[in-house]
């Protein structure tokens, strides 16, 4: 009998999705919401036997798969996102139950990039460069080849969004695909699963094996039988799986943490600056692009404290559900704890809270105040690590040399945020930010055709557009020698 959770109204089916059927797990995980910690699913816990079932069942429906026409597996992405433009309220209710970000956010943007993500692949697969070099008469051509089964493991924070940004481009390449939800928020995986079958995707194409990380996350990175792996998560977790790929050679795409710095200069608009500054909160700050280190010049620093810490003490803390709600709970009270953990040891190191500094115990549950934490000694654990909370620190600078070598001085390099009125300055100083997005006077926009990924620990490699091509398939160079004398 196939096992199912019934949230927020929506039927979730619990087992894992292997080769177009349900499979039980003997073993079950609890699944709680982070919004009152409530269980709400017993989700199969995966082992190494159920992850080599998985890239079974994709190994064998590869060789189908991959010789579809591009035009028809264009066609089923697109009825994919077709299904998720239909499900989206409950898509929405379901991942912010399991998540606790906000409802509103699912609604107006998460989801409707979840159905983004799968149509930008559909289209993008269409349009891939057909390549020709000739030289002495000799043609080389690039052919864009389905490499073999990817494996997809995959972060809480977006899980569907995030599934779906790499789930698209490996069927569109023409491979098959084992995912790994986050077993702190797997329920949309399931969802997904069950809009590829109803969009006539065929079996073994897609699979889900769910787990925890070490388990089943662990195995699938191993398996000698993936030909690509895609992890999203963290620099600890990312390390760990390249060396277990690294034993195969698989080719890894890592897109991992961040600690990216947002850059105020005396000549931007303060308003505008402001604003975008307290947006560094969303999602109760469990986003990896965050700009969580504001780094101002010192000219409008306290002014800029002044106006910010206003706005942010404005931002409404509760049920993600609520659409006036601006900040969710953290995912779980070990991760609440975890991000404390930080915040004392900034106080400890001798750094000032200007804001917020612990659990909003009003609320209760695990929401966590949006804080801000000044004076941090050069080099300390809040100015170098990721917290992947409401945490934000606070620098002044004197002039742009300043302002780059704070920006620039921790391992990471996923994002920066610039905003400065000047048009010679962005470009001075984004050539020099290590970073592999910088955003100018704005934060989070995002053109799929545009190459993402992270710079130093952050990640590796590039995806978006053509990039994504580049991991997912096995790019094939056809050299021809003349066909005859005249060619
Ligand atoms: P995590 O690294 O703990 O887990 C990510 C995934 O890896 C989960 O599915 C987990 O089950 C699995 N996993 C854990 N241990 C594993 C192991 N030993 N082998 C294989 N898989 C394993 O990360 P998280 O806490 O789920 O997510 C937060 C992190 O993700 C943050 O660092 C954040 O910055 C990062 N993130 C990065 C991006 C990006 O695009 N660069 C996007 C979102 C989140």
């Amino acid at each position: 009998m196939q096992r199912r959770a019934v949230v927020e109204d929506v039927p979730v089916a619990t087992d894992h999705w292997i080769g177009g059927e349900r499979v039980e797990s003997a073993d079950r995980f609890v699944d709680r919401s982070p919004i009152d910690e409530a269980p709400i699913a017993e989700v199969a816990r995966g082992t190494a036997r159920d992850v080599d079932a998985a890239v079974a069942a994709a190994r064998d429906a590869f060789a189908g798969w991959s010789a579809t026409a591009p035009k028809e597996r264009s066609e089923l992405l697109h009825r994919i996102a077709d299904r998720v433009e239909a499900r989206l309220e409950e898509l929405a209710r379901v991942e912010t139950r399991d998540n606790g970000s906000l409802l509103r956010s699912h609604r107006r943007s998460v989801m409707p990039r979840v159905a983004r993500n799968l149509r930008f692949f559909a289209d993008q697969l269409l349009d891939l460069p057909d390549e020709r070099f000739e030289q002495e008469r000799f043609v080389s051509r690039t052919r864009w080849e389905p490499a073999g089964v990817t494996a997809v493991i995959t972060p809480w924070n977006a899980p569907l969004m995030l599934a779906t940004w790499r789930v698209a481009p490996a069927l569109a390449a023409g491979d098959t695909v084992v995912l790994k939800p986050p077993e702190w928020a797997p329920l949309t995986a399931s969802l997904l699963a069950d809009l590829a079958r109803e969009a006539g995707l065929p079996d073994g194409v897609l699979n889900v094996v769910h787990g925890i990380g070490e388990e089943a996350g662990a195995a699938l990175a191993a398996h000698p039988g993936i030909d690509r792996l895609a992890f999203t998560g963290s620099v600890e977790t990312g390390s760990l799986v390249a060396r277990a790929a690294g034993a195969n050679l698989t080719p890894v795409s890592l897109e991992l943490g961040g600690k990216s710095p947002f850059l105020v200069f005396a000549d931007a608009d303060l308003d505008a600056a402001v604003r975008q500054a307290v947006n560094q909160y969303d999602n109760a700050g469990q986003v990896c692009l965050a700009g969580t280190r504001l780094i101002v010049e010192r000219s409008i620093y306290e002014v800029f404290v002044e106006r910010f810490t206003a706005a942010a003490a404005a931002l409404v803390q509760g049920d993600p559900r609520d659409e006036g709600t601006d900040l969710g709970p953290l995912i779980t009270r070990e991760h609440l704890e975890r991000v404390d953990g930080f915040v004392r040891r900034a106080e400890a190191d001798g750094a000032r809270i200007l804001m917020g500094g612990g659990p909003n115990e009003e609320v209760g549950g695990l929401h966590y105040r949006p804080t801000l934490i000044a004076d941090a000694p050069t080099g300390s654990e809040i100015l170098t690590k990721e917290v992947f909370g409401p945490v934000l620190t606070i620098q002044p600078f004197e002039d742009e040399d300043e302002a780059i070598g704070l920006a620039n001085a921790t391992d990471y390099g996923l994002a920066a945020i610039v905003y400065t009125g000047d048009r010679e300055r962005a470009d001075r100083v984004s050539a020099r930010l290590v970073a592999g997005t910088v955003w100018v006077n704005c934060f989070f926009v995002r053109d799929l055709r545009a190459p993402f990924g992270g710079a130093r620990r952050s990640g590796i490699g590039r995806e978006g557009g053509v990039y994504s091509f580049d991991f997912y398939a096995d790019v094939k160079n056809v050299c021809s020698a003349p066909w005859s004398k005249e060619d």
